[in-house]
């Protein structure tokens, strides 16, 4: 088939891939300048793969799409190409590398005196998490055997299973990926609308035997998608030794801390509403390094190399929707869960793919 993909986000990207290496004619248009030009929040985020964490803001199908997703990015993962660990911005992408993915799980930290915030969190995802998926109690000499470098907190729990992914390095692998595979992608064209068998475009109408709408924030009005603001900061911590992803349990603000790549770790994320695009404030910078210090004192001389901000694409009900009918399928709403998700509710979407009946199905 001819295939025209609205966004060469994370979504577009993993379905110009797969529908590519399936031997479709696969065309894939985009706002960004270019391929590496970071318009779509696939860029920005931790690529933390947290099903138990994120129960804490989702719901049951996000938690099996989630767990789905863990069983599919390995196997994704081994067909792509090696890219340089991701550079900061400015220099040199360094040798060329498997995109990095972990399975270490992750933890959760919470300072003494704050017990109460901890306690809300770990007993609604102990009661929502299926059994034997709760986070584990794990007392400061096992939190030290996991993770030498904390000092501070008073509580930690352990969630076995969780992992992380490279999202740099993904979104430059899936897109040169694709490329090798056959698909092209047109930079610098804004999709208007998109419709059965059709795109249409700032520069024309392109036509196609299917149409996938995967734009974001971009996909309105068609969808009721609103953008909720995230803000990160990376910083550069040789020596540091941290082995998984951390998240502080705070009564204020949720910071959490993942390792990267070349000594680097990411520190995020603000979660607002609101469509500002604008860099990071001093208000969330504060707050985002001060909780990070707080748990990791290493960090004191880690540098400040990059920070970024972006829209997550939310429905109202801040969960995801696939809708497909002949012709035409939109995935969107992915939230705060893109890369916990994409690969079960592309897998899905593949599958509805020239189902001969129209279907339309919550994801
Ligand atoms: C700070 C932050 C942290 C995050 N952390 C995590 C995390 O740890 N784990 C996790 O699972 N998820 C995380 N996310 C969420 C994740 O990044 C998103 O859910 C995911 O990127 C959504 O993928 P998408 O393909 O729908 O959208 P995007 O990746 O945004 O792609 C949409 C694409 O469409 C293009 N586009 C938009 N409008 C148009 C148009 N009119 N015409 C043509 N092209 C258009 C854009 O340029 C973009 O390339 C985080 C997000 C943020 C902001």
């Amino acid at each position: 088939m001819h295939i025209a993909i609205a966004g060469a986000g994370l979504l577009g990207r993993l379905l110009a891939w797969q529908l590519a290496r399936a031997g479709h004619a696969v065309e894939v248009f985009d706002l960004a300048p270019g391929p590496q030009l970071r318009g779509a929040t696939g860029w920005t985020a931790a690529g933390m793969l947290s099903p138990v964490s994120e129960l804490e803001c989702a719901d049951a199908n996000v938690y099996q799409l989630g767990l789905r997703s863990l069983q599919l990015w390995p196997e994704l993962l081994a067909g792509l190409p090696a890219v340089p660990a991701a550079p900061f911005a400015g220099e040199d992408g360094g040798p060329l590398r498997p995109v990095d993915l972990r399975a270490q799980g992750s933890l959760l930290l919470a300072h003494r005196g704050d017990e109460g915030a901890a306690a809300r969190v770990v007993d609604l995802l102990a009661d929502k998490a299926p059994a034997g998926h709760a986070p584990r109690r794990v007392d400061l000499q096992e939190l030290a055997t996991l993770e030498p470098d904390i000092r501070g907190p008073a509580h930690a729990w352990l969630l076995e299973g969780e992992g992380q992914i490279d999202t740099w390095q993904a979104m430059a692998a899936l897109a040169l990926g694709a490329q090798a595979a056959g698909a092209r992608f047109h930079w610098g064209r804004r999709v208007e609308r998109a419709e059965p068998g059709a795109l249409h475009t700032d520069q024309g109408v392109v036509r196609a035997d299917w149409v996938f709408d995967v734009r974001g924030t971009g996909a309105r009005p068609q969808l009721a998608v609103r953008g909720v603001r995230g803000e990160i900061v990376h910083l550069h911590a040789p020596g540091l030794r941290l082995n998984r992803p951390l998240r502080l349990l705070h009564p204020r603000h949720r910071v959490y801390i993942v390792p990267r790549a070349g000594d680097r770790v990411l520190v995020g994320a603000s979660e607002i509403e609101s469509e500002d695009r604008s860099p990071i404030s001093l208000r969330t910078s504060v707050e985002l390094m001060a909780a990070a210090h707080s748990v990791l004192p290493a960090l004191a001389e880690a540098r400040v190399v990059f920070t970024d901000t972006n829209l997550r694409p939310a429905l109202p009900d801040n969960l995801p929707v696939l809708h497909t009918q002949p012709g035409l399928t939109q995935v969107n709403g992915l939230f705060r869960h893109g890369w916990l998700i994409g690969p079960a509710l592309v897998e899905q979407a593949l599958a509805a793919l020239g189902e001969s009946t129209p279907s339309e199905t919550s994801a």
